[in-house]
């Protein structure tokens, strides 16, 4: 591996010669590019190239490849592990700038899109088709970085995660081949997985220049509500019982009053400063009159204090603005403190236990430290704020990140529902899977990168 700040002259000189300005060895960029929302110091790559196309993308890693020089690929940035770090120096490889949409099939429900497209902008362009495409992590992040991490969000409980909603994707491996991992067909029996593969591979397998993704019908009807809980076991037992249920709930979001505290400030949104959910119902009018008077027996019998209803389209992305703030709104409860952001997920049946038992270990460590989830995935976020120069306090949060995975784990649920492994959460995927299957994913790994050039030393060290 090439130790930091020292490129070889011929690689930087032909980087140079194939983009131009698109290769930079600027520390204002290698800074932008070094550091992110994670608690991890900064670390720089050592220059910074943007790719527009396939062909480049292969040029690059091979010659990467030839001077056994690490490259991290480079989305939106939003990861929240330490994922696009370059902990071994290297080349970032932006691929914002390949940001093309390259077909949308409406009769077969399915996009094909570069990896910079954004999840907004994918739905933007599908506003005349009657289609939308349902994963919305709270940043408004890349299409190829949301395969990267198998990332999920608030339409998860309903309509999948990146697992469910990727079709096919083609990858440039540390060899420079270019890998298409399946077709269009809904299903297919064709040999190994390869599109799960990478789906969760983080980056260090290789670079996903296209995907295919599965596009949904807009709902008929759809209707949002806000429902106010007297204590926080009330608000989970609740979704325990809708999901039990099977309400067909679009979203199911748990808030703590810590963090209604904060969206009250930041978004204005005025809500009572009690344990909350926030819910989406999707269908036809009649289905949804259904579950609507489901979920309000179920949540009054819970001793729901409040229900409020909205169908106005304003009011719902209001709603829902402010859900996806959460994290920036959180940030400000303590200006200036750095977030120790951590997600598991556990089975529904445990959801309470891991909720409540989390929520009491927070009192008594006394970290100001917001709680929301995608409850209805069993999925749920803390946001730890810490003064990042306090060793005191980021050890603190560390002990009780570390104590809330291992309640997760012996519920067996999981160290990340979402946010996936990076650099942070390494050693609890030993913890979760066993350092035998672990090796199964070096040896993956060693098989297609066995110069370990890929994003190296996130997931696993080898
Ligand atoms: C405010 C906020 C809210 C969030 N909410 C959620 C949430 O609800 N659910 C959730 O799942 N996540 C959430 N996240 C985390 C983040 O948005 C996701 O992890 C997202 O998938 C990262 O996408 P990105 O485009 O920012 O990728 P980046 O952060 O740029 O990269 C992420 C990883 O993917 C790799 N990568 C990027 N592009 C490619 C490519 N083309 N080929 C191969 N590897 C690539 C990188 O090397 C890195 O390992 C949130 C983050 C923030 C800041």
């Amino acid at each position: 591996m090439m130790p930091t700040s020292q490129l070889p002259e011929a690689f930087t000189a032909r980087l140079g010669q194939m983009l131009g300005e698109r290769f930079s060895t600027s520390m204002a960029l290698r800074q932008q590019h070094g550091r992110d929302e994670s608690i991890f110091p900064a670390t720089l790559p050592d220059a910074v190239a943007y790719a527009r196309d396939t062909a480049e993308v292969a040029e690059i890693v091979q010659l990467c490849g030839t001077f056994n020089i690490p490259v991290i690929p480079y989305a939106a940035g939003s990861s929240l592990e330490g994922h696009t770090l370059a902990v071994h120096g290297g080349l970032t490889l932006n691929l914002m700038q390949m940001n093309g949409i390259l077909g949308i099939n409406a009769e077969d429900q399915t996009a094909t899109v570069q990896p910079g497209v954004t999840r907004e902008a994918l739905n933007a362009a599908l506003r005349d088709t009657g289609l939308f495409f349902p994963v919305d992590p709270g940043a408004d992040a890349s299409i190829g970085g949301m395969c990267s991490t198998r990332a999920s969000g608030t339409n998860a409980v309903r309509y999948g995660t990146m697992r469910e909603n990727v079709v096919s994707l083609t990858a440039i491996v540390a060899s420079g081949d270019i890998v298409k991992t399946g077709r269009r067909a809904k299903k297919s029996a064709a040999g190994y997985d390869l599109t799960r593969l990478f789906v969760g591979a983080e980056g260090t397998l290789g670079i996903i220049v296209e995907a295919t993704v599965r596009l949904h019908p807009l709902p008929e009807s759809t209707m949002a509500a806000v429902c106010a809980f007297p204590d926080i076991d009330a608000a989970v037992q609740s979704v325990v019982q809708i999901v039990q249920l099977g309400v067909p709930v679009a979203r199911c979001e748990f808030v703590d009053p810590v963090a209604i505290k904060a969206l009250n400030v930041y978004s204005k949104t005025g809500l009572p400063e009690q344990p909350h959910l926030f819910f989406e119902f999707h269908g036809s009018q009649s289905g949804l009159k259904e579950q609507i008077a489901l979920v309000q027996d179920i949540t009054q019998d819970h001793g729901a204090a409040s229900f409020v209803w909205s169908a106005s389209p304003e009011e719902r992305s209001r709603l829902w603005a402010a859900r996806h703030n959460v994290y920036f709104a959180a940030s400000q409860l303590r200006p200036g403190a750095r977030s120790v952001v951590t997600d598991v997920c556990v089975p529904i049946s445990r959801l309470a236990d891991c909720v409540n038992e989390t929520i009491q270990d927070l009192r008594e460590s006394q970290i100001l430290a917001p709680v929301v989830g995608h409850v209805g995935d069993g999925n749920f976020h803390v946001q730890m704020l810490v003064d990042g120069a306090s060793q005191d306090e980021i050890d603190g949060a560390e002990a009780l990140n570390a104590r809330l995975v291992s309640r997760a784990l012996s519920m067996d649920g999981t160290c990340t529902g979402e946010h996936g492994i990076g650099l942070h959460k390494q050693g609890f995927l030993i913890d979760e899977l066993g350092s035998a299957s672990v090796n199964v994913m070096r040896q993956i790994k060693q098989a297609l990168d066995p110069r370990n050039i890929m994003n190296p030393g996130k997931i696993f060290s080898l």
